[in-house]
């Protein structure tokens, strides 16, 4: 079974020529999910291969305008596209009020239903989505706004164990979720400062590499992908050797590229 993720942006609240704002599409075997949508999600889809009206099952970590400022224009293009079937929209409370408002002033109309899905800031890990092929849960990061890390976890088929991906941004240093995402066999996890920044990180709810890979650690995690990667950054190589000394198996996030899921070593 195909489990992978590809990242249309990697980068976090400053765009770059390298790295855009956050987005990546999950795809598990053909059904695909959406994480995240900041400005130009739609342009990095279409240069990444992936097919826009694919992504009618949408979850935002949070409403922060790297992370959801591409949802108008990608809702609009659906419309212009011809789209009809139902678009289906996880996020943190106030979503509704604020696409309903911009898509009034804008006078943006759809020809399809949007259902958001709007989470509530409750302790602990709960089942939001589930099909036939997977099952999507949420639990709360620690940010400046209410904010969602997400655990994918695909349908076992037959003797195989079910892999499990978990997307966690943005976030600043907590052990809270580590329940949640316990052997998780690929966790994406923010990444924005390498560890001089540390006080800056604290102060403004990101982590440092080292901080993720310590999660990462801590979680015993197959492996760990870094994303949300500053734009001061032009080269990553710092924050993954960093991260590498705590957590060798870790990967910094490209954009454009995709990242299996893998099982579990040894099966
Ligand atoms: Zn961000
Ligand atoms: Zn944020």
């Amino acid at each position: 079974m195909n489990f992978y993720t590809t990242i249309l942006g990697s980068g976090a609240a400053l765009p770059t020529m390298a790295r855009h704002c956050s987005g990546q599409v999950v795809n598990i075997n053909g059904f695909r999910i959406l994480l995240d949508c900041g400005e130009n999600t739609q342009t990095q889809m279409r240069i990444c291969h992936q097919k826009l009206q694919s992504a009618g099952t949408i979850f935002l970590t949070h409403l922060h305008g790297d992370h959801f400022f591409g949802l108008p224009g990608l809702l609009s293009t659906m419309h212009l596209c011809g789209r009809t079937n139902p678009v289906s929209i996880f996020a943190p409370q106030g979503i509704a009020h604020a696409m309903n408002t911009f898509m009034e002033a804008a006078g943006s109309r759809l020809n399809f239903e949007v259902n958001y899905h709007e989470l509530s800031h409750a302790e602990g890990c709960q089942t939001v989505f589930e099909n036939y092929l997977c099952r999507v849960s949420a639990f709360p990061l620690l940010h400046s706004v209410p904010t969602y890390g997400y655990l994918i976890e695909e349908v076992p088929r037959g003797s195989n164990p079910a892999r499990r991906y978990a997307y966690c941004t943005d976030t600043g240093y907590t052990e809270s979720f580590l329940p949640f995402i316990h052997k998780v066999d690929l966790l994406c996890l923010e990444s924005t400062f390498d560890n001089s920044f540390a006080s800056v990180a604290a102060e403004k709810l990101h982590c440092t590499s080292t901080q993720a890979a310590t999660l990462a650690f801590k979680a015993e995690a197959g492996q760990l992908l870094l994303t949300h990667i500053s734009a001061r950054y032009k080269d990553p190589d710092k924050l993954l050797a960093e991260a590498q000394e705590i957590f060798p198996n870790t990967l910094v996030a490209t954009d454009g590229e995709s990242y299996v899921v893998h099982y579990p070593q040894g099966i």
